[in-house]
């Protein structure tokens, strides 16, 4: 899987992707992830990535040309390309990060790793994108949000989605069986000290999980 990240700020994944699994999975390279900075991509003289908006307000939006060129970069493509070009054996999927956008799920991060080849995430800064990169893009790309709240860009936002796809896809993880959704799990997890003493109390690890029995272990877990 490719990750195309379309950023202002690029420097801002750098600790993320260089360690534990995310750095183990690059090494691998059962992941890549690319950058293109908008700025690199403008007309103008001083790289200008943002304006006013139209219709006042606070603020400043993301211009649609410097992103739309980063994309057709990203995409391998000089003009809008329909969402699978003729011959192509990558299959290409465009994210716009947006708090509006359709909520960003396990199921979303399954489909995506089974389906796609290279997925393509324009984060967004200020006070969101034009919107004509969205009518641009059309149905080749998805609005989605990482939950209801709003992030100062969409940098984060990227991040979630990358460690989240990454994890489905075979290999990342190391042990298969370390993919919580393939088996029974639950959220409630125990690990030594059989009984931890804090503050002159006990917390004791539940008796069903030292009972040997996975019938019943399973059946406690599911119930959390
Ligand atoms: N006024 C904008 C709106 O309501 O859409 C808020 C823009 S927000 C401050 C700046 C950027 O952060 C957005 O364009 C988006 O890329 C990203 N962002 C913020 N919250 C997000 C969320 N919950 N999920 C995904 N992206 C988010």
């Amino acid at each position: 899987m490719t990750f195309h990240i379309i950023t202002i700020f690029p420097n801002l994944f750098e600790s993320y992707l260089s360690d534990s699994i995310m750095k183990r999975a690059i090494i691998r390279k059962d992941i890549s992830v690319k950058f293109y900075n908008p700025r690199d991509f403008t007309k103008s003289k001083h790289n200008k990535v943002d304006d006013i908006p139209y219709g006042g307000g606070p603020g400043m939006v993301m211009m649609a040309d410097p992103i739309i060129a980063a994309w057709k970069k990203a995409r391998g493509v000089k003009r809008r390309a329909v969402a699978q070009v003729k011959g192509e054996k990558k299959n290409y999927k465009t994210v716009i990060l947006s708090p509006g956008g359709k909520e960003f799920t396990t199921a979303y991060a399954k489909q995506s790793a089974k389906k796609y080849t290279d997925i393509i995430i324009i984060c967004g800064r200020y006070e969101g994108i034009d919107a004509r990169v969205k009518k641009f893009l059309g149905r080749q790309a998805d609005e989605v949000s990482i939950g209801n709240y709003v992030l100062t860009g969409g940098e984060l936002a990227a991040m979630v989605m990358i460690d989240s796809i990454s994890r489905q896809i075979p290999g990342v993880l190391g042990n298969a069986s370390s993919l919580e959704e393939s088996r029974v799990s639950s959220h409630e997890v125990y690990t030594r000290p059989e009984v931890l003493e804090e503050t002159g109390k006990k917390y004791r690890v539940p008796p069903v999980l030292l009972s040997g029995n996975h019938k019943l272990i399973d059946e406690w877990r599911k119930d959390r």
